[in-house]
């Protein structure tokens, strides 16, 4: 079965202590996870370690960072590269939060570097699209996600993009407390994945998980991760409370 996986945004959010005491009681509900079922943190930079060592032992739980620079190494004051988050151990990183595209101009050439050089040192890329609400109400939100990810993904060779994970964040959905329905997030999940068959395949598209993400709940988790292309959900604000993120995890086909 392809991937499930429940990933947790923490974005600027939580102290060290409030971290460090959010994974011990998620950890501490001990969900087994299935074989192909997955728990990825993606936690503050300095809490990368920490996360690492606390789910050391867990099976299929992983850190994440949430960002990495899209040049390799150099006079880049304040920045993290791909190389520095691997050899702390670091498997996995968000690329092209839309946070990040919006607020630090991150473009999809941009973007591009970024899976190239996680790539390079073996970090899987996490790699969020979607389109803002303007896009929705116009009606040309398959355009718009297609282009986001012929620009900066397509140019990967079939063994590498088989190891991507997507998420797909409609812009109107994140920290709104408006979620896309499941109809809508079925239909645009399943035009990705027709995309991705139509350059490398069908067979490499159906291994590829699509994450959904935009005010995933507790009480909504269930239903969107039941759709047949939604492999699970990137998850900002509810992401932050224990209770909240085990029963998203739970929820996980
Ligand atoms: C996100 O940060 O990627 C996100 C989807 O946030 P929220 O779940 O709060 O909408």
């Amino acid at each position: 079965m392809r991937k499930q996986i429940a990933a947790a945004n923490w974005k600027m959010n939580l102290t060290y202590q409030q971290g460090e005491k959010l994974l011990d009681d998620i950890l501490d509900a001990k969900i087994g996870l299935a074989a192909h079922q997955h728990a990825i943190f993606a936690v503050p930079f300095p809490y990368l370690l920490m996360t690492r060592s606390e789910v050391e032992d867990a099976k299929n739980y992983h850190a994440a960072a949430q960002n990495c620079h899209h040049k390799k190494s150099g006079a880049y004051t304040g920045e993290v590269s791909v190389e520095m988050l691997h050899s702390i151990g670091v498997n996995y990183c968000v690329i092209g939060h839309s946070e990040r595209r919006e607020y630090s101009a991150e473009t999809n050439a941009m973007l591009a570097e970024k899976v190239n050089l996680c790539y390079d040192s073996h970090i899987v890329p996490i790699f969020c699209c979607g389109e803002p609400l303007a896009i929705r109400e116009a009606g040309t939100q398959n355009d718009f996600v297609a282009a986001q990810l012929k620009e900066s993904l397509f140019h990967l060779p079939t063994d590498k993009i088989k190891e991507i994970i997507i998420a797909y964040e409609p812009i109107w959905a994140i920290g709104t407390g408006k979620t896309a329905s499941t109809g809508q997030a079925q239909e645009i999940h399943q035009f990705l994945r027709s995309v991705i068959a139509a350059q490398y395949g069908e067979e490499n598209a159906n291994e590829i998980p699509i994450l959904y993400g935009g005010s995933v709940k507790a009480n909504n988790a269930k239903e969107l991760f039941s759709c047949p292309d939604v492999d699970g959900g990137l998850v900002g604000g509810a992401s932050l409370v224990a209770a909240d993120f085990i029963e998203i995890i739970k929820s996980l086909k």
